[in-house]
């Protein structure tokens, strides 16, 4: 302890709901421990653009209800590489830099881990992705949000579905993982769901739809991961079109707007608890690890398992989707 007198925060990789409240505890953290606090811009591309600017208490005031990120997000190709994490270092050291928290996905545990085997500024990190796909953590910022977001516009699709005897198919984000669909299933009472982690299910699917048909379900809602096998939303409706002709199929892309919003209160707690573990990990001279939540106590988790695991999906979950079927 006492080596670090000034830490860097920025955020990386997509932006999700919670990032700010994430900055402001890190931000207010630092400053409750005498440490200075310096925000760099546009995520790892700040770094190589020495793009930093000092922030304050007040600096982040007014922000842990708003969605995206005060400080930019961006995807920087120049990272990836090692003269560009050189460039980082320099810069970084200049500022008189000794420690950074980032706020990002895989990719963006990929670089810091990258970085901390290079240099020896430490790195830690906090899960932040709308996703919920990093292993070694319960729970990523953003998830909560979005995934209410997503069971606000099924439950506006069911009023109507259910007016006009359609059958919806509702692609929702999730290019590797199946966790916003699940519990967005759940939650939206989802006929079904159709998501990565599980092969073959649009075949399944035909056969569940009809069982349906015969039983005269007035509506029927399938969710959709972007990313599953089938090739999203549009392609699984046009498919399965011939077979349901007593149906009016239509398709729903929720899109961009499951990333914005002011975030939930979950998000906001979370935010606030992993930004506070992130400083007190930089104290006590932590580096190359994140900050996880596991059944609702904070852990660390190494920079290299966390990019390295696949977080599954709770496939008792999965199930539960049929049973609710009926
Ligand atoms: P999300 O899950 O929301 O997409 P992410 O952090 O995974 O977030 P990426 O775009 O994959 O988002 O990564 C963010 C940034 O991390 C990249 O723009 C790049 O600068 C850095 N990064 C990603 N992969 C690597 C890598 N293999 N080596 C070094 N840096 C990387």
């Amino acid at each position: 302890m006492g080596k670090i007198k000034r830490i860097g925060v920025l955020t990386s990789g997509g932006d999700a709901p919670g990032m700010n409240a994430a900055i402001r505890a890190v931000t207010r953290t630092a400053i409750y421990n005498g440490l200075e606090v310096v925000g760099i811009r546009h995520g790892y591309q700040g770094l190589i653009n020495a793009n930093f600017k000092p922030l304050k208490a007040s600096s982040v005031s007014d922000i842990i209800q708003r969605g995206g990120t005060i400080l930019k997000t961006a995807r920087c190709m120049e990272f990836k590489t090692t003269e560009g994490r050189k460039v980082a270092f320099e810069n970084l050291k200049a500022a008189e830099i000794n420690g950074v928290v980032v706020i990002g996905g895989d990719g963006t545990f990929t670089g810091a881990r990258l970085f901390n085997e290079e240099f020896d500024i430490p790195f830690v990190g906090i899960p932040g992705t709308i996703d919920n796909d990093i292993y070694g953590t319960d729970y990523t910022i953003g998830y909560d949000t979005a995934l209410n977001t997503v069971v606000e516009c099924v439950d506006k699709i069911r009023d109507t579905a259910s007016a006009h005897n359609r059958m919806f198919f509702v692609e929702v984000m999730g290019a590797e993982a199946g966790h916003i669909a699940l519990y967005s299933g759940i939650a939206g009472g989802a006929e079904a769901i159709v998501i990565p982690e599980i092969k073959g299910e649009a075949d399944n699917l035909k056969e569940k739809l009809e069982g349906n048909n015969r039983r005269k379900k007035s509506s029927n809602i399938i969710i959709v991961a972007e990313g599953d096998e089938t090739g999203g939303a549009m392609a699984l409706a046009e498919k399965l079109k011939p077979s349901f002709q007593d149906y009016d199929i239509r398709v729903s892309i929720l899109g961009h707007l499951q990333r914005g919003g002011s975030p939930s209160a979950t998000d906001r707690v979370n935010a606030s608890r992993l930004g506070v573990a992130a400083v007190e990990a930089l104290l006590d001279d932590q580096k190359s690890v994140m900050v996880g939540l596991q059944n609702n106590e904070i852990v660390l988790v190494p920079f290299r398992k966390a990019v390295k695991l696949h977080k599954d999906v709770n496939r008792q979950l999965v199930d539960i989707i049929d049973i609710l079927n009926v």
